[in-house]
């Protein structure tokens, strides 16, 4: 049996259950390495099982752990989890947060009353926040990759291409470089557009002296990464100048304050406090950071109002950002590891102010 589904059984017991039916993509493939979209495991004491349909037979039998005993069902995989189930009483979980109303209705009407449903939350999400050392590798692998990508955006000129243009640029470079793709819709914004922290890039051209913030990613091996950086298309206003130089002093700071042991609201306050410090608090709207890993959010979280407490082997960002509406916006963020006495900087670019073109 591998580790993590030991891990998943040892914690049964306090989630008040003997079994777990896990439904949640994300989750079915930290556990099993299955990467299809339609499949579930179910984790009973004697042998863990995966089920998938006529279509993923093969991709299945490539990829899940050797130790799940693989069963073919029809297309709706519920109607095959009642015959997988052991004889006798029992309390089967279920994943709350990947399992719709309809789909809860549908299996308590196939199961025998013999079984209780019982919803469980966030059981595998809870191992997935520390990475083992093969997934951090995946991870960096990601991270050099969209960095390589980036840095030939360096070597061209910003001004006078459309936000849109260097948005797909930039995609191209992470898939020709191996990425199955981006993260996430790629953001270049420039000028005004750069005060919205999750912008969409337009057919507007950028502008000499614009500030444009550009927030990427690449997805490799299930893994993704992120990263900001803040680049500069031609010499930039003095106001830009000085946020940009606070921005960075406040990811700095954010930066040495992770480690393990340190808690989300503990290590966004850090950086916060900088930006607040210089009177431009109220335009920094959101978290310092999230994990990253499987998800491109996931727990931990850096937040006003995060409960976590970072562990060796987290994988969170460090991005903290001022916006000034109608205006421009900075955003400077890397991804880091977190270790015993503080953290491993896995984003390689630069963070100086960089004027290109
Ligand atoms: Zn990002
Ligand atoms: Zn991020």
């Amino acid at each position: 049996m591998s580790a993590r589904v030991g891990a998943v059984l040892d914690r049964l017991p306090e989630s008040g259950v003997d079994a777990m039916l896990v439904t949640g993509l994300v989750n079915v493939r930290y556990l099993t390495g299955y990467s299809g979209s339609n499949g579930v495991a179910l984790l009973t004491p004697d042998s863990p099982k995966f089920l998938t349909d006529f279509r993923y037979i093969e991709q299945a039998a490539e990829e899940v752990d050797s130790s799940f005993e693989r069963r073919p069902a029809a297309l709706d995989l519920l109607d095959a989890v009642r015959e997988t189930l052991p004889e006798g009483g029992m309390r089967l979980g279920f994943e709350d947060a990947h399992m719709s109303v309809w789909d809860h209705r549908r299996l308590r009407d196939r199961l025998p009353e013999r079984v209780e449903l019982v919803a469980v939350h966030g059981l595998v999400e809870q191992l997935r926040r520390v990475k083992d050392a093969n997934e951090i590798a995946r991870i960096k692998a990601a991270t050099e990759l969209a960095d390589e990508a980036f840095e030939t955006l360096l070597g061209e000129r910003l001004a006078g291409s459309t936000e849109r243009e260097v948005a797909v640029r930039l995609d191209h470079g992470m898939r020709e470089r191996g990425a199955v793709g981006s993260s996430f819709p790629t953001i270049v914004a420039a000028g005004p557009n750069g005060a919205r922290p999750h912008a969409r890039p337009r057919d507007v051209e950028i502008r000499p002296g614009d500030l444009v913030v550009i927030d990427w990613g690449a997805e490799l091996d299930g893994y993704f990464s992120d990263c900001t950086r803040t680049l500069a298309a031609g010499a930039p206003a003095e106001e830009m100048r000085e946020i940009y130089e606070l921005v960075l002093e406040a990811q700095l700071t954010g930066v040495r304050a992770v480690k393990a042991g340190a808690g989300g609201r503990e290590v966004d306050a850090s950086a916060r406090a900088v930006i607040e410090a210089a009177g431009h608090g109220v335009r920094f709207g959101h978290g310092l950071g999230h994990g990253v890993g499987l998800e491109v959010h996931e727990p931990p979280r850096l937040s006003q109002s995060s409960e976590d407490v970072l562990v060796s082997g987290n994988v969170v960002t460090v991005e903290p950002g001022v916006y000034v509406p109608a205006s421009f916006g900075v955003r400077i963020e890397d991804l880091v590891v977190v270790t015993e006495g503080g953290c491993e900087i896995l984003t390689s670019v630069s963070k100086a102010l960089t004027v290109v073109g």
